[in-house]
């Protein structure tokens, strides 16, 4: 039904929006982390690099300032004085204008050298260069002092290594990912990188910029075990709420599965979509052959076509309150379908079957009125049939709503009768208007004396109580005739007619009590007083 939809759809959406919430609240939560733990190993390998080139600088300061500036013997003598307290110094030099080295502190014996690239810093005199030794892939960061008068310049090399850093701010090995650049780009030397020494994309990075040396430094977070990164997590983090949210999913469309294979679910449904449709039971007049009325039967007319007879759900009906949907269902469709032709004929009336659970308290007193008061049908034309089958609960209640239902003006018949195990006094004392006997006993008339008892027995009852019979299950005319002869009026059975939809109901309504147009009423005779033609079976049999 559509409010179980609804319910559902909010259900499904609540569902993802809950598992969605804090997956994607831990995932900002984890970005910031990211961000925040990337940005510490940034500055702390800025520093770092800041305070090994700072180093190197002074050694070239104190060189600068001694009056260091080529390559004899003394001159050597104090580039390695220098270098022996200048770590990370791993080579002081004297580089001649054309960029060739000309000794360092070993002496004129030293390892021919490439230059990579180079890059001026904020400070004039100082040039920054990556080179590489002859022979080894290392990379190493040449710090040159040039300027003063002379015409070559200081140089002193810290490997790569140096500024890179060992341990994380927090006293561990540092796990993460780090690269220092020149201002160009130009790589000094990476730690953590899974081999090409590119970024992944999505990886939560961070760079500064070492203001006095134009050295960049990128720090990131790498893949380190299971749950490398922050990133990583975010992602998994995705998954779940992905899988959980098609769990949530795949169970909304399973639940409504589940639901069709539940009866209650399934009627429920189906009193709400009108498939239970009401049928009429023509009871007719078994003296005069007029139409008196209909009783109305229930037939659950399913979505295929197919039409299941009332033995196949009222009992399941019955054990729950859906007998009371499904009733209430079935008055407001007879008032629509038949209810215009019942306000034409004030002497025809219709009879619903009402379950025992349908008796307690006011509910049907209620759905009564806000059912028929002001409708086409009036409360007249209303007869409520009250099952016998079952034992009786509380006498006393169901006479007190039995009176107050004639109160309304409707009429009450009691069903079944002679086929529980309330016994007739106990019935009697309900005060009903009509006695319906049960097909069990119109059968068999012809063969067992005691049914032939029991039918005069209750014909002398109603007579002196001033209650109507009604005959039910009447299939043939030995029967009609044997009830009109021990002075029984009114039946319902196979004889007549079966239980008719609405449409073949009217038909049949109209046929046999014909509304005269008021214009020709001059020369007609009123409706009631017109002989009634046969019934359609009457005809025929
Ligand atoms: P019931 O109230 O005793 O209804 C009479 C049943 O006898 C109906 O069966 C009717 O079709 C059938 N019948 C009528 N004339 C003949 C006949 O000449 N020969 C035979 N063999 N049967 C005949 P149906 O429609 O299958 O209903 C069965 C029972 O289901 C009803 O018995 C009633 O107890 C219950 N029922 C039907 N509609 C409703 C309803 O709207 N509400 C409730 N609470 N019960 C209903
Ligand atoms: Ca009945
Ligand atoms: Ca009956």
């Amino acid at each position: 039904m559509g409010r179980l939809k609804d319910y559902k759809l909010l259900a499904a959406v609540l569902g993802i929006l809950v598992t969605a919430g804090p997956v994607l609240w831990f995932s900002a939560w984890l970005q910031k982390q990211g961000e925040a733990e990337v940005s510490v190993a940034a500055s702390w390998t800025i520093g770092n690099v800041e305070v090994q080139v700072g180093r190197a600088v002074a050694a070239l300061d104190e060189l600068a300032a001694a009056g260091v500036d080529g390559c004899r013997g003394n001159q050597l003598e104090q580039l390695r004085q220098v270098l022996l307290k200048s770590a990370p110094v791993k080579e002081l030099s004297i580089v001649g204008a054309n960029g060739q080295t000309q000794c360092s502190d070993r002496g004129g014996a030293f390892a021919p050298r490439e230059v990579i690239a180079g890059a001026a810093t904020a400070d004039p005199n100082l040039v920054l260069e990556v080179i590489r030794f002859a022979g080894s892939d290392e990379r190493m960061l040449r710090v040159r002092r040039t300027g003063g008068s002379a015409r070559t310049s200081l140089a002193a090399v810290v490997p790569a290594e140096m500024l890179l850093p060992q341990v994380a701010p927090d006293g561990t090995r540092f796990t993460g990912y780090a690269r220092i650049t020149l201002s160009d780009d130009t790589v000094i030397g990476m730690v953590g990188s899974d081999g090409d020494g590119a970024l992944r994309d999505g990886l939560i990075a961070s760079r500064v910029r070492s203001d006095r040396f134009g050295i960049v430094v990128t720090a990131a977070m790498v893949r380190n075990g299971v749950f490398a990164t922050y990133d990583d997590l975010r992602r998994i983090g995705m998954v779940v709420t992905g899988l959980l949210a098609l769990i949530i999913l795949v169970a909304a469309l399973i639940v409504p599965w589940r639901e069709r294979s539940n009866p209650f679910f399934e009627i429920e449904r189906a009193i709400g979509a009108g498939e239970f449709v009401p049928y009429y039971q023509p009871i007719v007049d078994i003296k005069s052959g007029g139409l008196l009325g209909a009783e109305v039967l229930v037939r659950w007319r399913k979505r295929d076509g197919t039409l299941v007879p009332p033995v196949a759900f009222i009992p399941f009906l019955e054990s729950n309150d859906l007998i009371l949907d499904m009733t209430r269902s079935l008055m407001r469709q007879v008032c629509e379908e038949v209810g215009p032709f019942l306000t034409e004929r004030p002497g025809m009336y219709v009879a619903f079957n009402i379950a025992p659970r349908h008796l307690k308290g006011e509910t049907l007193i209620d759905d009564i009125g806000s059912i028929f008061v002001g409708g086409p049908i009036s409360m007249s034309q209303l007869v409520l049939e009250v099952t016998e089958r079952y034992e009786i609960e509380n006498l006393t209640a169901t006479r007190c709503l039995i009176a107050a239902l004639q109160g309304l003006g409707c009429r009450v018949a009691i069903d079944d009768v002679g086929t529980g195990h309330n016994g007739l006094s106990y019935i009697l004392k309900l005060g009903v208007d009509i006695i319906k006997i049960d097909k069990m006993f119109v059968d068999a008339i012809r063969t067992e004396a005691h049914s032939q008892a029991i039918v005069d027995t209750l014909v002398d009852l109603a007579r002196n109580l001033k209650m109507q019979i009604v005959a039910e299950g009447v299939e043939n005319f030995e029967q009609v005739t044997f009830l009109r002869d021990r002075g029984i009026s009114s039946a319902q059975g196979y004889v007549f007619s079966p239980a008719l939809p609405g449409s073949a109901f009217v038909q049949l309504i109209e046929a046999i009590d014909p509304i005269v147009p008021a214009r020709d009423t001059a020369t007609a005779q009123p409706a009631a007083q017109q002989k009634a033609p046969a019934l359609p079976h009457q005809a025929a049999a």
